[in-house]
């Protein structure tokens, strides 16, 4: 790697330089990295990225609109927010609802958190408290921190033994601190944890908001779009009930990174139509029925990420993206399954989605060199995490490159160096 990098100019030349040499320079350096888009990548949650989404990008930024405003290019506004409606028609949420493209789950969350802040606290954060389970991702409370949500204030509650958030822990903890004379405001649940894709129990935790007038947002960013397969709308039930709802296309819909959305069931809650104003903009009347992202969003000049979802959407078919998800669901089934069945290994958490976590019987260590052997063999690249303290490997089936063939390989590949260990180790199976 260092090669490259003392290959790199440190400021652009006077003079033009050569397109090959520079083409050539880029390529070398994206060889030291991981195979993010590549079959075998299995590690935290993969991305594959459609060719035809590139495509979209090639095309959006060659065409360069400015879609910020509706008036500037209201069709393609059009374009974008109809796909929006449909996204807010699919996940069930009422007339009324909008959604947002954003960079990510984590701007997704942000902007949620400031939503409920608006809608629940009339903006003003003190004595505002936030609820979050100990599997909640490390983006919820950043969220909080950019929102002005002081992390004394950001209450973190148990999960029961299946890791899930613990719905009587998370009522006493929002009575205790009406108690103390604060305001529980929000609670987010995971639909879909980034460590073990396991989906906090949706409808305890949506009575609890509804009970308690907390907003509900759903971080799905990981697990949501398995909602359009037929297993995954009945496992994330209550998904629906959210006032808002982090997802990630750059995951369960195969983009390239950058592409987060949010929807929100009030659209009326996200922004301000003042916040897209300014005495320049006075000749630009919004178009009957069109959104401005701008008052929406802390964004105002942005890409216009819709074409790279609305493109592969279109062109492939909806039917391709459910299969795809299925398929993905199956292969976690499968490693799961072959492994639950083999003596050797620990597999305690059912997979609800197409995460599988699972480890060697025996100690950290052992566990952290099967981890290195396999991914010595760079077929797979599988990380590790802990759970409630132990070391687990940890295999994310989400890449639409991943099919049956590489997880068979997998499988191979656990097994034969399982056994060299075991053989190092001198010892039997249990
Ligand atoms: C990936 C992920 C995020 C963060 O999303 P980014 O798109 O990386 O910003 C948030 N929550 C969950 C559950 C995730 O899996």
């Amino acid at each position: 790697m260092s090669a490259v990098l003392d290959e790199l100019p440190r400021k652009p030349p006077e003079a033009p330089g050569d397109a090959g040499a520079l083409l050539s320079l880029v390529n070398r350096a994206a060889a030291p990295a991981w195979e993010s888009a590549g079959p075998g990548y299995l590690a935290y949650i993969p991305g594959g990225g459609l060719f035809t989404s590139a495509l979209a990008d090639f095309l959006a930024a060659g065409l360069n609109r400015y879609t910020a405003v509706a008036a500037l290019a209201p069709a393609l506004v059009a374009l974008e927010a109809r796909l929006l409606e449909w996204l807010c028609e699919e996940f069930e949420l009422p007339g009324g609802a909008q959604g947002i493209l954003t960079t990510g789950g984590s701007m997704a969350n942000f902007m949620a958190t400031v939503a409920a802040r608006a809608e629940r606290l009339d903006d003003d954060p003190a004595g505002g408290v936030a609820y979050v389970s100990e599997q909640a991702h490390v983006s919820v409370a950043k969220a909080a921190r950019f929102a002005g949500i002081p992390r004394e204030r950001v209450r973190t509650i148990a999960c029961t033994a299946d890791l899930r958030m613990d719905p009587g822990a998370l009522a006493r903890a929002v009575g205790e601190d009406r108690q103390r004379g604060l305001h529980p405001f929000l609670v987010v649940a995971t639909a879909g944890t980034t460590n073990t894709g396991t989906i906090d129990p949706l409808p305890a935790i949506a009575d609890i908001a509804t009970d308690s007038g907390m907003w509900l947002h759903v971080d799905a960013a990981y697990g949501g779009f398995f909602w359009l397969t037929e297993r995954g709308r009945k496992l994330l039930v209550g998904l629906n009930r959210a006032d808002s709802l982090a997802l990630d296309p750059h995951k369960g819909l195969f983009l390239p990174y950058s592409t987060g959305c949010l929807l929100v069931r009030d659209g009326r809650s996200l922004g301000d139509p003042l916040l897209g104003s300014a005495p320049y903009l006075r000749d630009l009347a919004t178009p009957d029925g069109l959104p401005d992202f701008a008052t929406m969003s802390p964004e105002l000049s942005r890409d216009f990420r819709g074409l790279r979802v609305w493109l592969p959407l279109h062109l492939h078919g909806l039917g391709a993206f459910r299969d795809a998800l299925d398929e993905k669901l199956d292969l976690a089934r499968l490693v799961y399954e072959t492994l639950a069945a083999d003596p050797r290994f620990e597999v305690p958490y059912p997979p609800d989605l197409s995460v599988v976590t699972l480890r060697l019987r025996g100690d950290d260590r052992e566990n952290n060199e099967l981890l290195d052997r396999i991914n010595d063999t760079q077929r797979v690249v599988v990380p590790s995490t802990t759970i409630d303290g132990r070391v687990f490997l940890r295999v994310a089936v989400l890449s639409h490159r991943t099919h049956r063939e590489r997880i068979d390989d997998l499988l191979a590949i656990v097994d034969r160096t399982a056994e060299q260990g075991l053989s190092q180790r001198g010892g039997t199976v249990p």
